[in-house]
């Protein structure tokens, strides 16, 4: 029988108590990982924990905005599981929808504050632990097809996940020298309680709407397809591959129907 793909690592997995970040957890502990589940929704994070079960699954507090709190966690992952090896920072906000006209400044500095600066902190101290501990990781970062376009998103969103391939590629140019590679991954919409509170629809409602919307045809993109690609990052089947943004949106983002026959 062949060895579980993550076997014998350990994970830490923010904004892991919902959606991409929960099917992570849980694709990642049934691959053999250690995970540390971290969000902001306790009990939803500790309603995982349970579901999953064991003693290699664990919840954390973490609100990615304040950096003490990720330097606890990070902290948190080492002292019970003895060391990282994969850091998913998934973590993130939608934000408002209003357009340029109507820009919040104020929300775009919330959303900046999750999507990018969140990451910026989740990245240096899960990094440095891979560091200190001599460790070849694997930091992967979830986007979306809005750090390829625009207009597939609202606009502070938008400019958080270009902002977020930026951070991945600085740190895959500095962290290479330690073996540690930085990927991350940019999913096409997916039914998630982010997606569907942002529009105030159904989950099948925003599958319709992405089905219609897609380039790829006969499939429903889920969060488990994105957590697959995670599984595949986080894994030594990707071991030379990094500072790249693996887009999973079924082709969207590389083609415009407008011109084709
Ligand atoms: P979700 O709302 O189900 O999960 C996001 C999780 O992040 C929640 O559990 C939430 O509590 C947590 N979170 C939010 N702010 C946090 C903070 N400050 N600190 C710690 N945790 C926090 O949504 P999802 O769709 O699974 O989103 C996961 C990631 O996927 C996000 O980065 C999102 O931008 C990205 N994404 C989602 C879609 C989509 O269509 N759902 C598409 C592309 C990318």
């Amino acid at each position: 029988m062949s060895k579980p793909r993550l076997d014998g690592k350990v994970a830490l997995i923010t904004g892991a108590a919902s959606g991409i970040g929960e099917e992570a957890a849980r694709l990642f502990a049934e691959n053999g990982a250690s995970v540390v589940i971290a969000d902001v929704q306790d009990e939803l994070g500790n309603k995982v924990v349970e579901s999953i079960g064991g003693d290699r699954v664990s919840y954390c507090h973490c609100d990615v905005r304040d950096e003490k709190q990720v330097e606890e966690t990070v902290k948190f992952t080492v002292e019970k599981y003895g060391k990282l090896d994969v850091l998913f920072s998934n973590a993130g906000i939608i934000g408002p929808l209003n357009g340029i006209l109507e820009f919040d400044l104020n929300a775009f500095d919330t959303t900046m504050a999750t999507n990018v600066r969140g990451a910026a902190a989740t990245i240096k101290h899960a990094a440095r632990a891979m560091v200190a501990g001599n460790i070849m990781g694997s930091i992967i970062c979830t986007a979306s097809v809005a750090s390829l376009l625009g207009g597939a998103g609202p606009h502070a969103y938008t400019v958080s996940k270009h902002a977020l391939v930026g951070l991945v590629r600085a740190a895959c140019g500095e962290l290479g020298a330690h073996g540690i590679r930085v990927n991350c991954i940019s999913p096409f919409g997916v039914a998630t309680p982010l997606s569907c509170e942002a529009y105030n629809l159904q989950p099948s409602e925003v599958e319709a709407n992405c089905c219609a919307a897609a380039n790829l045809k006969g499939i429903a993109l889920k969060a488990m397809h994105v957590a697959e690609t995670a599984l595949f990052l986080a894994s030594d089947e990707s071991a030379y591959i990094s500072g790249q943004n693996l887009a999973v949106d079924g082709g969207l983002a590389v083609v415009n129907r407008r011109f084709s026959a």
